[in-house]
C-alpha cells in the first residue's frame, strides 16, 4: 500500500509547530501527534532573538508575538558588587535583521498563535492526547505506534520530525545516545508582579547579574519579572520551593526591598546534551529532542526553531524534487555542529562568567562595550546570527 504524502511531526511545542508551519506554507501535508490533552502551559522560555523573529516573520506570526511581548533593545551585564558592567543595544546589528530586539513572551504564546493559523489551513492535522511510542522505517516511508484511548494505532508518513522534547521517545525509538552531562545544581525561577524599574536605576528589561555566591537574572515579561537563581546541591527540593527560600534570595535583589508578591516558582534541573545524530533515515531530530543547555543566553528554544527552519526548507526541496535527498545530510552537519560549538559552548561560558565574577570577566565586557568592532561581534554572537552564518558556511 502507498504510504500517504504527508510529514509527520511528534510533538507541538514550539518546534515542532514551527516545523508544520514552514511545510504548510509550501503546500506539504502535516499531521502532528501530539502526547499532551492540549498546547502545554508550561512557564519555560520567554526570549525570542532576532534571526528567530525574522523566521517568525517569514511565517507570517512575528507581529502576533510582538504584540503579545515585550521589546528588548537593550541587556545589560552587572555584578552584585559592582553593580552596572556593560550595557549593550540591538540596534548595533540594525542592518542585518529586521528585528534588532529581543522579544520577552512565554513560548505558550507563541504555540497558541501557531496552532490558531495552522488550524485554519487544509494541509493540517493535529492529534492530542496521542503519545508516540516506537518508529519504524523502510526504504519507502515511516511509520510511527502511536497510544490513542487505550488503543495502539500506526500511522505513515514520507518522514517524521521528532520533535518530543528533552526525554524524547522518537530519539529514545531510534536508538540515538544523548550525550553529555547534568549540572549538580538546579535552577530555581522566582515570577512576581512587582516591577524592578522602580528599586534598581537604569534597569532594562533583561538582565545578568553576576556573584560568586549566588548569581541572578533577572528578566522581564509582560506583567511579570522572572528571577533565576542557582540552587546549590546541598540545598533539598523542599527547601528550594519554601516561599521562604524565594524571599531570602530575593530580599538580594533590590536594596531595601523584602516580602515580595510571589505569584510561582519553579525548580528545575539543567542539562547540557546533544545528540549523536539528528538524522536517522526518514526520521530527524530538532530542538530540545536534539539538544538541550542551560537557559543563560536564552539559547535553547531559539536553536530548536532554527533547527526546524533549517530542516524543513530542506523537505521542501526534497519534496519538489529540486535538491536529492543526500541534501538532508547538510541538516545533521550544520545543525549538529553549531550546537555544539556555539549553543553548548557559550551556554556554558555565559554559566561561568556569571558565577566566577571574576575581574578578567569584568574587564572583558567592558572592553567589548567600549569597542563598536567588538560589540558588533558580541552581538551578533549572543543574537545566534553567527550560528546560523557559521551553519551555512558549512554547506
Ligand atoms: C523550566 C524550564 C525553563 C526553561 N527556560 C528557558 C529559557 O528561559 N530560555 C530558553 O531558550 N529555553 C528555556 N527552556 C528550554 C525551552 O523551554 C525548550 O528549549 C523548548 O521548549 C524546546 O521546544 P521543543 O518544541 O523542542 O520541546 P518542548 O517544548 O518540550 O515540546 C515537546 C512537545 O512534545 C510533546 N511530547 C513529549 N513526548 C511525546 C511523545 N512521545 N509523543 C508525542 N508528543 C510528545 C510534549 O508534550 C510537548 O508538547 C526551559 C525549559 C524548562 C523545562
Amino acid at each position: 500500500m502507498t504510504p500517504p504524502e504527508r510529514v509527520l511531526i511528534a510533538g507541538a511545542g514550539p518546534v515542532g509547530l514551527v516545523a508544520a508551519a514552514n511545510l504548510v506554507r509550501h503546500g506539504i501535508p502535516v499531521a502532528v501527534f501530539e502526547a499532551g490533552p492540549d498546547l502545554s502551559n508550561e512557564s519555560r522560555a520567554s526570549t525570542f532573538h532576532p534571526p528567530t523573529l525574522d523566521m517568525l516573520d517569514d511565517l507570517g506570526i512575528a507581529q502576533d508575538l510582538i504584540a503579545q511581548g515585550l521589546k528588548a533593545a537593550k541587556f545589560q551585564y552587572r555584578s552584585r558588587q559592582h553593580g552596572l558592567i556593560a550595557q549593550f543595544d540591538f540596534a548595533g546589528i540594525g542592518d542585518v535583521t529586521r528585528h534588532p530586539f529581543r522579544v520577552q513572551c512565554e513560548q505558550s504564546k507563541l504555540t497558541r498563535i501557531l496552532l490558531k493559523k495552522l488550524a485554519k489551513t487544509a494541509d493540517f492535522a493535529i492529534a492530542f492526547s496521542s503519545p508516540v511510542h516506537h518508529v519504524d522505517q523502510d526504504s519507502d516511508s515511516v511509520t510511527m505506534t502511536i497510544d490513542r484511548e487505550g488503543r495502539t494505532e500506526t500511522q505513515s508518513g514520507r518522514w517524521l520530525i521528532g520533535a518530543d522534547g528533552a526525554r524524547s521517545d522518537v530519539r529514545r525509538s531510534l536508538g540515538v545516545e544523548f550525550e553529555g552531562f547534568t549540572w549538580p545544581e538546579r535552577f530555581l525561577v522566582v515570577s512576581t508582579p512587582f516591577d524592578f524599574h522602580r528599586a534598581i536605576p537604569d534597569l532594562v528589561s533583561v538582565n545578568y547579574v553576576a556573584d560568586p555566591e549566588r548569581w541572578h537574572f533577572l528578566l522581564q515579561i509582560p506583567g511579570l519579572w522572572r528571577i533565576m537563581f542557582p540552587v546549590w546541591s546541598g540545598e533539598r527540593d523542599e527547601l528550594a520551593l519554601s516561599p521562604d527560600f524565594a524571599q531570602s534570595l530575593m530580599a538580594k535583589v533590590a536594596p531595601g526591598i523584602s516580602g515580595y508578591e510571589i505569584t510561582h516558582t519553579t525548580l528545575y534541573r539543567v542539562h547540557q546534551r546533544v545528540a549523536k545524530t539528528f538524522c536517522a533515515g526518514r526520521v530527524f531530530l530538532v530542538g530540545d529532542a536534539a539538544h538541550i543547555n542551560n537557559p543563560l543566553g536564552g539559547m535553547g528554544m531559539n536553536g530548536g526553531i532554527h533547527d526546524a527552519i533549517n530542516l524543513t526548507a530542506r523537505m521542501v526541496e526534497v519534496w519538489r524534487k529540486t535538491k536529492p535527498v543526500d541534501d538532508f545530510d547538510r541538516y545533521d552537519r550544520q545543525r549538529r555542529l553549531v550546537t555544539k560549538e556555539h549553543v553548548e559552548t557559550q551556554s556554558i561560558q555565559n554559566k561561568k562568567d556569571l558565577e566566577s565574577a571574576n575581574p578578567d570577566f569584568i574587564e572583558r565586557l567592558a572592553q567589548i562595550a567600549a569597542d563598536p568592532a567588538q560589540t558588533r561581534e558580541y552581538l551578533l554572537r549572543v543574537s545566534m546570527i553567527s550560528s546560523l552564518k557559521r551553519a551555512e558556511q558549512l554547506g
